[in-house]
């Protein structure tokens, strides 16, 4: 995982018992799961990605947009965020690609797709249903869980405390 945005204040880290210097609100993957589990020439072969999208070629194609997944900080105005992947159907895959660039693309009406990247610190979190919502050009979409018990969508609903961010820190930093 890469870390996202900063916080200044560092921490004092349960797991290793010394203090980290930054306390990170976000984190992301770099690319789909699928990805990490081609073998390497395959990589090359069949995968067309950037930073936003990933097209997996096979039987069939897959794919994958980034979205931010945002768990409130309860009393925090910015959210914790995990920069996920979401696979998408071909047809909402077209759309996602046509809009782009397109002002006012905000506006089209949420997709659905498959969570694609394991989060640390959860049961796993592959597959989770959601809902991806499109932002302003420029702007990462934003995914919506299923409101179902997953401790994910859980934290999505209810928000999360800053124990609970430096809890990921740990797990994050220590490779869990
Ligand atoms: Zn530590």
């Amino acid at each position: 995982m890469n870390r996202g945005q900063i916080v200044e204040e560092g921490f004092h880290c349960r797991r290793c018992g010394i203090w980290h210097d930054e306390l990170p609100t976000g984190y992301g993957a770099e690319a789909p799961l699928l990805f990490y589990q081609l073998p390497a020439r395959d990589r090359g072969e069949r995968v067309e990605r950037d930073e936003e999208t990933c097209i997996i070629r096979g039987d069939p194609d897959a794919y994958f947009i980034a979205a931010n997944l945002e768990i409130p900080i309860i009393g925090e105005e910015s959210p914790f965020v995990w920069t996920v992947w979401v696979s998408l159907s071909e047809a909402s895959m077209e759309r996602t690609l046509e809009h782009w660039e397109t002002p006012g693309r905000e506006n089209d009406p949420p997709c659905f797709g498959w969570l694609s990247t394991d989060l640390p610190t959860y049961p796993a979190t592959l597959n989770l249903k959601t809902m991806v919502h499109t932002r302003p050009v420029g702007e990462r979409p934003f995914v919506e869980l299923e409101p179902t018990n997953h401790p994910l969508a859980v934290e999505q609903r209810d928000g999360i405390s800053w124990d609970r961010v430096r809890q990921i820190a740990e797990a994050v930093l220590h490779d869990d």
